[in-house]
């Protein structure tokens, strides 16, 4: 059999509970994608995800017969999911694609380890390891890793073709693992599939999109996109590049919404947000980030807080300050963390309690107060919010 490559010493994941019961059932087992990448880097480990040869009917046979909770999650591609120690590990057949189309791969399964690893997308992506920290990498994934290159498995032009979307994926791997110059031939090559971005799914660009935003500092990921005609292809909308530089230079957290809003800053929200398809919490949020941060003095401050909430008005003193709008932003974020939000006191009943009839003069009345409590800086309190209730239900009758 190939032995392995190296072998790394002391490594957590290998102590995982989860790792050690579904490993103990299928002893033939190896650790693959992500988390070996991870444990190579030092990194801390995400997902379990494990290959086997065996097939899936064997899988499910030996891990049940083992005591281990298991859910044919995807079958059709080969995959099932234990749950060990409360802890979902993806357990995948070992596969060799047969048939691309651009985005879908029809896969036979395999019991030849290297093939698997050559159907996977980037070097640092395609090693395998095995209980005893044995690492099986044959296309150089660590020193790619140490040196902070993605680099495809294989030919850039032709791995694209079978499947557009690891154009996306490499921004992604290059968000957070790439250092220096990014690899050139995939670069020609991504360039080159530009025009057949078009066959992706909005909730797949979407989903790549959110994970290159979500990258400590994905600053060059999407300098490589815009420089290669991949963003303007997926999201033309990013007209203000320079916003996203600076948000992230400023320290904002890493919060794909709050970049992709710094990105956009002319965007129609609800179209952005259908044509990409983001989720209705998703849309909700981007749309609260259209609102800019208040202009005016510490009443409309306090008004904006009542009205917002601390989460929404600090994220918009980001985006002001990422825009370049005079200010002293920080200072304002301290006094956002440091102000109580502002809660206007009364409700319908203490309307009704002065006398007024139920019915739509309740709520008029409700919102003129409230309207005039935020002018005055929503500080007033009880007492006078209801004085001024009382002077207008005696000024206009009950
Ligand atoms: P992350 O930490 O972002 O989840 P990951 O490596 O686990 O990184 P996944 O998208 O979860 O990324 O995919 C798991 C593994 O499956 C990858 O490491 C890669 O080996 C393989 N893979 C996933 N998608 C593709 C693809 N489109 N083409 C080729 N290989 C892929
Ligand atoms: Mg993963």
């Amino acid at each position: 059999m190939d032995p392995p490559a190296f072998r790394l010493a002391r490594l957590p994941v290998l102590d995982d509970p989860a790792f050690r019961r579904v490993h103990a059932a299928l002893p033939e087992a190896r650790l693959v994608g992500g988390c070996v990448r991870d444990a190579v880097a030092g990194r801390p480990i995400a997902d379990l995800d494990l290959a086997t040869p065996r097939v899936p009917e064997d899988v499910i046979a030996t891990l049940r017969a083992a005591g281990i909770p298991v859910v044919p999650t995807g079958l059709a591609h080969g995959t099932v999911t234990a749950v060990a120690d409360g802890r979902p590990v993806e357990i995948t057949t070992l596969r060799r694609d047969v048939a691309t189309d651009g985005r879908h791969a029809t896969v036979a399964f395999t019991t030849d380890w290297r093939e698997d690893a050559a159907r996977r997308d980037f070097t640092i992506n395609a090693m395998s390891m095995d209980a005893e920290g044995n690492v099986w990498d044959w296309f150089g994934g660590r020193d790619d890793l140490a040196q902070g290159v993605v680099r495809f498995v294989g030919d850039p032009a032709t791995r694209i073709a079978e499947d557009y979307l690891r154009a996306l994926r490499f921004f992604r791997f290059h968000a957070r693992y790439g250092r220096g110059a990014p690899d050139t031939a995939a670069l020609a090559a991504i360039r080159a599939a530009v025009p057949g971005l078009a066959i992706l799914s909005a909730e797949r660009v979407w989903s790549e999109l959110k994970r290159i935003l979500a990258a400590p500092d994905p600053r060059e990921a999407v300098r490589l996109m815009a420089e290669t005609g991949v963003l303007a292809a997926v999201l033309p909308e990013a007209v203000a590049r320079e916003r996203l530089d600076a948000l992230v230079a400023g320290g904002a957290p890493a919060d794909p919404l709050l970049r992709l809003a710094a990105l956009c800053p002319d965007a129609d929200v609800e179209r952005l947000a259908e044509r990409l398809k983001l989720s209705g919490a998703e849309t909700a949020t981007l749309a609260a980030l259209a609102d800019p941060a208040p202009a005016g003095d510490e009443r409309a401050w306090r008004a904006a807080l009542a009205s917002r909430g601390p989460e929404a008005l600090t994220a918009a003193t980001w985006l002001a300050e990422a825009e370049g709008r005079p200010g002293d932003w920080a200072a304002r974020r301290a006094w956002i963390a440091a102000t109580p939000r502002p809660v206007f006191p009364l409700r319908g009943a203490d309307v009704l309690a002065e006398g007024v009839p139920p019915g739509p003069r309740v709520g008029a009345i409700l919102a003129a107060l409230q309207r005039r409590w935020a002018e005055a800086g929503c500080r007033d309190e009880a007492e006078t919010v209801r004085r001024w209730l009382r002077e207008t239900v005696a000024a206009t009758g009950a």
